[in-house]
């Protein structure tokens, strides 16, 4: 089956590769600029995203004693395996930090109950030996995510493996019966079939249906809507939006290839770039006017300044990382089943802007 995962996950699998080196050859990622596997290259913005997630790790291991694996394929069932970014055993602790990488800047995913990070941690477990672990750390680090900072959700190895026991393999044998139903939800938008599957798409245009009833010339007017219809249309969104970018990256594909009728392939609008940017900056300064403009750097590059600069001790690896924030930028809707705390009515009232 072709993957439509599409340009993201290609783009996360390029920036995971990048960060394995980092740790694997103890590099920054700075120096790994302009690196490319063909399709993709390292910029400046993606290195400093990077490399915040290689400090994260690194902060762990600074704990001391840590043996760590890269990219170890682990089991959590027969039928069930992953692909884990770092793992890192503390023997003398008996304790596990089990470190999921996600590059994605669009959906939060926080390590609190996440089933995807609990895989990794059980098939570490087997890894490693359960008998040897007592407490197991599963942490998100994304940090092309504009609202939060790493997640953790600590466990016993002993609840890991009750979980394992009573969710986890009973659901794995649930999927692999006979006849296993498909049910579409959340999960489908990482789920490789999704532009092929029949339950999904039924169930879209479903949703589409009932939003919009059938035939219509033009979606309703949402400030027509009833509170059900909005609900109704919402609820649907995420997966409305996710298949149809699963249908583009495969209509973007055809009209590539063989070709798609009523579609074709053009080029888009560049942004614009300094033909000599030397001669720019003297044209600007001739005119009078600072061709530079002078920021602070971000907390990832202070934190490399910092460290070059001093022999950093962990209480100001500590006081570093108390110092810096991921502030929400624009207020967004979630669902009730998002970890972040939602805005209260009477805070998003203050915050308005006073007449
Ligand atoms: S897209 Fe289809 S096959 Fe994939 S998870 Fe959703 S329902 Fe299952």
């Amino acid at each position: 089956m072709p993957d439509p995962s599409g340009v993201p996950a290609r783009e996360g699998s390029f920036l995971h590769g990048v960060s394995e080196t980092c740790l694997d050859k103890g590099r920054p990622a700075r120096s790994l600029i302009g690196t490319s596997n063909g399709e993709f290259t390292l910029t400046h913005e993606d290195a400093d995203h990077v490399q915040t997630a290689v400090d994260y790790v690194n902060f762990l291991r600074s704990f001391g004693g840590a043996q760590m694996v890269l990219e170890r394929r682990v089991h959590a069932h027969e039928k069930c395996w992953g692909t884990l970014d770092v793992g890192l055993y503390f023997a003398h602790r008996r304790h596990l930090d089990v470190i999921d990488f996600k590059f994605g800047k669009g959906v939060y995913v926080s390590a609190h109950g996440n089933t995807q990070t609990r895989i990794y941690g059980v098939g570490a477990l087997a890894l490693i030996g359960g008998a040897n672990v007592d407490t197991v750390g599963l942490h998100i680090v994304q940090p092309r995510h504009s609202s939060s900072k790493p997640t953790e959700e600590s466990l016993s190895a002993i609840d890991l493996a009750q979980w394992a026991r009573d969710v986890l393999w009973p659901g794995i044998d649930a999927a692999e019966a006979p006849n296993a139903p498909f049910k579409p939800g959340e999960w489908c938008t990482f789920c490789p079939g999704r532009a092929h599957c029949r339950a999904l798409a039924n169930q879209n245009l479903a949703v589409a249906k009932a939003a919009f009833g059938a035939p219509v010339a033009a979606p309703p007017d949402p400030n027509t809507m009833s509170l059900d219809e909005l609900r109704v249309a919402m609820d649907a969104s995420d997966l409305l939006r996710k298949w149809l970018a699963a249908v583009e990256e495969r209509v973007f594909r055809l009209a590539k290839g063989n070709g798609i009728p009523g579609w074709k392939i053009v080029n888009g609008q560049g942004n614009r770039a300094w033909v000599d940017t030397d001669a720019a900056v003297r044209a600007v300064e001739a005119l009078g006017a600072d061709p530079y403009k002078k920021s602070p750097v971000s907390p990832a590059e202070a934190a490399r300044r910092v460290a070059k600069a001093t022999d950093m001790t962990h209480a100001a690896a500590a006081r570093y990382m108390s110092m810096w924030t991921q502030r929400p930028t624009t207020e967004t809707l979630a669902r009730d089943s998002d970890a972040r705390p939602a805005v209260s009515i009477a805070q998003a009232f203050l915050e308005q802007p006073q007449k």
